[in-house]
């Protein structure tokens, strides 16, 4: 099914007359490669944090408690969580919420999800938890105090490259190559003209370089931004990419833990951008929300208690058990590994007195 979704999206572009953008191309690849479940875990072509240690969904699930006790403990709450994949996320904060009977006793989870293969397995994961599940953020409930939460969702949405030249920004997009018999990257004028407008004044291109805007993201933070503001609550989204914008091309495919070309195996390797932090929180501000500053994973989870978790685990652990937990708490906080790439914004309701653990105190980054 993916390959003949490959052979489809490079017949588009072959019959196109210039060629398709990066965030056409990055939407359609993505979507075929998604409608398969087997993407995730050790056996599959990445590993995420929530696959990577019970202890990544168990200090989200402390966050969103925390949130939710210094808001005076509201009787429902609407939790969120977009791009679920497996569903491990959200199983293992369920699994921590019965910590807390009176905050489990008050979440109504929604998933937003537009793969059916995940949201079998999301089903699965959840047991006996019957999620709502939605296309989009625009139809979660604005009905009661949110929690809506996010891990590496947003690097899956689709970007536009604009090229600096000859002082202008142009767009990058995707042509066959006749000659090579190949799919190449090449310059169009910039279709969308209004995106020019939207490169942040610090940026002082030269040419060749490449600015990266991903209208699908600033759209998505700017509701969730929207609907924070009107229940209060919070926003987290976590995942890799940039605290403050910068030129550079991060378009990148991962296919079995291995880099690959963006234009090979089209529809069966996870195509991904870096995220531009800093245009998420702003979308979320313009839209009502009030930001907190961008932070590293490491300090993230360190805030939380992720080391003395850790060794509670150990303690318990059998001793097969016991040499894998270091290790994986090493991946996701050390900076050499997930620790500083990956990073967390968040954002709540302005007058809000809610001050989010790990955020509060941070100079960000
Ligand atoms: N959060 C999971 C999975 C990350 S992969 C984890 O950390 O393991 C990205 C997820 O986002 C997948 O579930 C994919 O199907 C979903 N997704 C991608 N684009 C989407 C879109 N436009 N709308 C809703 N879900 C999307």
């Amino acid at each position: 099914m993916t390959e003949t979704a490959g052979g489809h999206i490079t017949a588009r572009i072959r019959a196109s007359a210039n060629g398709m953008g990066v965030d056409e191309f990055m939407q359609s690849a993505a979507a075929a490669y998604y409608a398969d479940a087997k993407p995730f875990g050790r056996e599959g072509d990445f590993i995420t944090s929530p696959e990577i240690s019970q202890m990544f969904g168990e200090m989200i699930a402390i966050w969103c408690a925390d949130v939710w006790a210094q808001a005076g403990k509201p009787a429902k709450i609407m939790l969120a969580e977009l791009g679920p994949g497996r569903g491990t996320l959200m199983a293992d904060i369920l699994r921590t919420a019965r910590n807390w009977p009176d905050f489990q006793a008050a979440l109504n989870i929604h998933l937003v999800e537009t793969s059916p293969q995940l949201r079998g397995a999301q089903a699965a994961a959840l047991g006996s938890t019957q999620p709502v599940w939605h296309d989009t953020v625009d139809t979660l409930p604005r009905d009661a105090f949110s929690l809506i939460i996010s891990n590496e969702f947003f690097d899956a949405l689709p970007i536009c490259q604009l090229v600096w030249q000859d002082g202008t920004w142009q767009e990058r997009c995707v042509i066959w190559d006749d000659t090579a018999g190949q799919l190449c990257f090449d310059l169009r004028s910039l279709q969308n003209a209004a995106l020019a407008a939207q490169v942040p004044a610090h940026i002082v291109p030269i040419d060749g370089d490449i600015f990266e805007i991903s209208p699908a993201c600033r759209a998505i933070a700017g509701i969730l931004g929207a609907h924070i503001a009107q229940t209060g609550g919070a926003c987290l989204a976590i995942d890799y990419g940039h605290a403050r914008s910068a030129c550079g091309d991060t378009l990148q495919a991962v296919s079995k833990h291995k880099y690959a070309g963006v234009l090979e195996n089209i529809g069966q390797q996870d195509i991904t951008a870096h995220v531009d932090f800093d245009a998420l929180a702003t979308a979320a501000t313009k839209a009502g929300a009030q930001r907190w500053p961008v932070i590293t994973q490491e300090k993230f989870l360190n805030s939380l208690g992720i080391t003395a978790r850790a060794e509670q685990l150990v303690q318990k652990a059998t001793p097969q058990q016991r040499g894998q937990i270091p290790l994986d708490l090493h991946r996701l906080t050390a900076p050499s590994a997930m620790g500083s790439l990956f990073k967390a914004v968040c954002w709540t309701r302005t007058g809000d007195n809610i001050a989010p653990t790990g955020f509060q105190d941070q100079e960000g980054v």
